[in-house]
C-alpha cells in the first residue's frame, strides 16, 4: 500500500497520479473527518472509468498505514500569494513532527517521500524525527523544478519537452539552481544549438513560476502530483531512475548535514546512490548559498540529534 498523508489539493492529485500509474493500492489520511473518505470514493469512481482495479481508501486513523511501503507526506499549510516557502516553517514543522512519530509507530519499514514545504527543511526534519536511514527519506522538489525548466526551455527552443534533458538541483526555494551547463537536446549540448544568452531567461522563469501559479489560482497541484508519481513509480518498480530529489548529504558536494536537491539513483530501497555533478564556479556558489540558507533554517527547528 502507498499512503498519502494529507488529502488536500496536492495529496488528492498525487493519489490520482499513483492510481493512473497502477502502482499499488492507495490509502489517503487526513485529520479532517470525511475529506479523505470522500476523496477516496471520488478517486475510486475515476479508477472505475479508467478500468483500474486498485483499492483506494480514506481514513482519519494513522493505524491504517500499517504495512505501507511508501508514505508520501503532503500534509501542511501551503503558501498564499506573496509568501515564500520559508514562511511556512514553524507551522509545518509541528505537523511533520507529529506525522513522523506516527510513521515510526505504524510504518517503521516504509520509505518516506516528503512534499510539505519548506521542502528541504521538512525532509531533514522527517529524517531526524523518524531516525530512518537517509536512503529511506527523500523529498520531491527539484524534480518538479526540472519539469518546469524543461517546459520553458521547450518553449524557447521550439523542440519537444521529451527531447530536452535538463536538471534543476539545489534548494527547492529561493536558491534553486537550473543547470544550463548540464542541459542538452537529445544529447547535443545546449551551446551547440543556441547561445546560452538566448535561454538565460528560462532560469528566472523557472525560479518564479510557482509563485505565479499561486498568484493566479491559489496553489500548484498537478505538476507536484506528477513529480510524486514519477518518484513513487521509480521506487515501486525498482527502476534505478536518476532524478533530482532532496537527499541527505554526508560529504557529497563537499557538504554534510543538510537535505538538498541533488540527482540520485532511485530504486526499491529508496536512494541507492547520490550522483555528484561537476558544477562550474557560478553554479557551485548558488548551490552553497542554498546549503547555508538551509543550515540556518534547520537551526531554528531545535532538532535533537
Ligand atoms: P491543502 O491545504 O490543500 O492540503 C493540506 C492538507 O493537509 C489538508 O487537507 C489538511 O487537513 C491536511 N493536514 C494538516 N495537518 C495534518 C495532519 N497532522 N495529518 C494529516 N493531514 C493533515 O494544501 P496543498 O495545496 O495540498 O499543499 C500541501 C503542502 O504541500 C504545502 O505545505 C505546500 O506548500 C506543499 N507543496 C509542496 C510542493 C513541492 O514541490 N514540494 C508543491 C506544492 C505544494
Amino acid at each position: 500500500v502507498i499512503t498519502v498523508v494529507g488529502a488536500g489539493r496536492v495529496g488528492s492529485a498525487a493519489a490520482l497520479d499513483i492510481v493512473l500509474r497502477r502502482l499499488d493500492d492507495v490509502l489517503l489520511l487526513d485529520i479532517v473527518e470525511g475529506l479523505p473518505q470522500g476523496e477516496a470514493l471520488d478517486l475510486g469512481h475515476a479508477a472505475s472509468s479508467y478500468g483500474i482495479d486498485v483499492e483506494i481508501t480514506g481514513s482519519n486513523d494513522y493505524r491504517d498505514m500499517a504495512g505501507s511501503d511508501i508514505v508520501v507526506v503532503t500534509a501542511g499549510v501551503p503558501r498564499r500569494p506573496g509568501m515564500t516557502r520559508l514562511d511556512l516553517l514553524q507551522r509545518n514543522a509541528e505537523i511533520v513532527r507529529q506525522i513522523s512519530s506516527r510513521i515510526v509507530e505504524y510504518a517503521p519499514k516504509s520509505k518516506l517521500l516528503m512534499v510539505t514545504n519548506p521542502l528541504d527543511a521538512m525532509t531533514y526534519l522527517a529524517l531526524k524525527a523518524t531516525g530512518f536511514p537517509p536512503k529511506r527519506v527523500f523529498g520531491m522538489g527539484s524534480i518538479l523544478d526540472s519539469a518546469r525548466f524543461r517546459y520553458f526551455l521547450s518553449k524557447r527552443l521550439g523542440v519537444s519537452r521529451s527531447s530536452i534533458q535538463a536538471l534543476v538541483i539545489g534548494e527547492h526555494g529561493e536558491n534553486m539552481l537550473p543547470l544550463l551547463s548540464h542541459t542538452s537536446v537529445s544529447g547535443v549540448p545546449l551551446p551547440e544549438i543556441v547561445s546560452t544568452d538566448g535561454v538565460k531567461g528560462t532560469v528566472e522563469e523557472t525560479r518564479g513560476t510557482a509563485a505565479e501559479v499561486i498568484r493566479l489560482k491559489g496553489g500548484t497541484v498537478y505538476a507536484p502530483a506528477a513529480g510524486v508519481g514519477e518518484i513513487v513509480e521509480a521506487v515501486v518498480k525498482d527502476r534505478k531512475a536518476v532524478f533530482p530529489i532532496s537527499a541527505y548529504l554526508d560529504g557529497e558536494y563537499g557538504v554534510r548535514g543538510v537535505c538538498i536537491g541533488v540527482p540520485a539513483v532511485l530504486g526499491r530501497e529508496g536512494i541507492e546512490r547520490i550522483v555528484e555533478l561537476q558544477l562550474v564556479d557560478e553554479e557551485m556558489a548558488v548551490f552553497m548559498r542554498g546549503v547555508e540558507a538551509l543550515k540556518k533554517v534547520v537551526s531554528k527547528l531545535e532538532i535533537s540529534q
